[in-house]
């Protein structure tokens, strides 16, 4: 059986790494935040004094940090995952970062005989919970065919898109129209709040029909019941609008719904919302229409 490692302990890493745990897998893990460790290792997994460390025990190396920094410091920074590993093993990096920057890593891991994939997920901190997220992943057939199984405990939409960095473009793909139908779902119930409708049955009935969709489900509910704990940092949404961005600059095209979604979230974070609920753009539409969703 491979050993796995888990790299990155966070809201969507911790019930990730718990499910190939639950599976019967040895996985080592290490996070920068030593509570993490510990909190796993009670659940049966092998702390790791650092990322080297995960990679020297580990035959695939599971990467599930914040941003494209982060990666980079993961893997080839101070005791990171590239002074431990050995030729013939497997990175799998499902956090969601910059496409160019990936196939920059997978190259530089493919020079030392290490196959890398790009494997980011939506379905956020309930799809990783329940094990149903959605996998979009860049890298060779025969390397996906490898990991598909460990996938299959993590998620059940699990797509290989292309070649490296095709699993990345993917998932910008998917926050641009997250992005925008959050803005979509919060201006609905603002205005349907503030001409005077109750906006939990205002959902309800949008529930059923063209408007409906997983957003205002899930999100939508968030607006209703205030409730802005992440889930979802709007930071780290940020952070995938500016990938969203820079992309569509260099690609020669515009794209106003995604700069308007990013404008929303920048006025919240202006008010120290950066680490509330990507649900928290709703406040932004508020404070235009002087008037909380209600
Ligand atoms: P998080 O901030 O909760 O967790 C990230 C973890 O990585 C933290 O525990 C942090 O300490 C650790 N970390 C950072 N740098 C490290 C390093 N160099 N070495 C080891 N550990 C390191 O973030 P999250 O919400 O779990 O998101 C992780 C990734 O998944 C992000 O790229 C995010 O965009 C993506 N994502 C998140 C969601 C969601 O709903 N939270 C959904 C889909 C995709």
């Amino acid at each position: 059986m491979a050993q796995l490692g888990f790299i990155g302990l966070g809201i969507m890493g911790r019930p990730m790494a718990g499910h190939l745990l639950a599976a019967g897998h040895t996985v080592n893990v290490y996070d920068v935040v030593s509570e993490s460790v510990k909190e796993l290792a009670g659940k049966g997994a092998v702390a790791c004094s650092s990322n080297r460390d995960v990679a020297s025990k580990s035959d695939i190396v599971i990467v599930m940090v914040p941003d494209t920094p982060d990666v980079e410091a993961a893997l080839f920074g101070k005791d990171g995952v590239v002074e431990g590993i050995r030729s013939g093993s497997i990175v799998v990096d499902m956090s969601s970062i910059s496409p160019i920057a990936t196939k920059e890593f997978a190259k530089k891991l493919a020079e030392m005989g290490v196959e890398m994939l790009d494997a980011p997920v939506s379905g956020g901190q309930v799809g990783a919970e329940k094990a149903i997220l959605s996998i979009m992943v860049g890298g060779k057939q025969e390397v996906f065919d490898q990991i598909k199984p460990y996938f299959e405990l993590m998620g059940k939409n699990i797509v290989l898109i292309g070649d490296n960095g095709a699993g990345q473009t993917c998932k910008v793909a998917n926050q641009i129209a997250v992005a925008v139908t959050i803005a979509a779902t919060a201006e609905a119930l603002t205005f349907a709040s503030k001409a005077g409708a109750d906006p939990a049955k205002v959902r309800e009935a949008l529930m059923g029909g063209l408007a409906g969709s997983r957003i205002m489900e899930l999100l939508g509910e968030r607006m209703i019941k205030r409730n802005f704990q992440p889930g979802f940092r709007i930071r780290l949404h940020q952070k995938d609008l500016n990938l969203a961005l820079q992309s569509a600059r260099s690609l020669h095209m515009s794209i106003p719904s995604t700069a308007t979604a990013q404008e929303m979230f920048n006025a919240v974070a202006a008010r120290d919302g950066m680490d509330l609920d990507h649900s928290a753009m709703v406040q932004a539409l508020e404070g235009l229409a002087n008037h909380t969703v209600a």
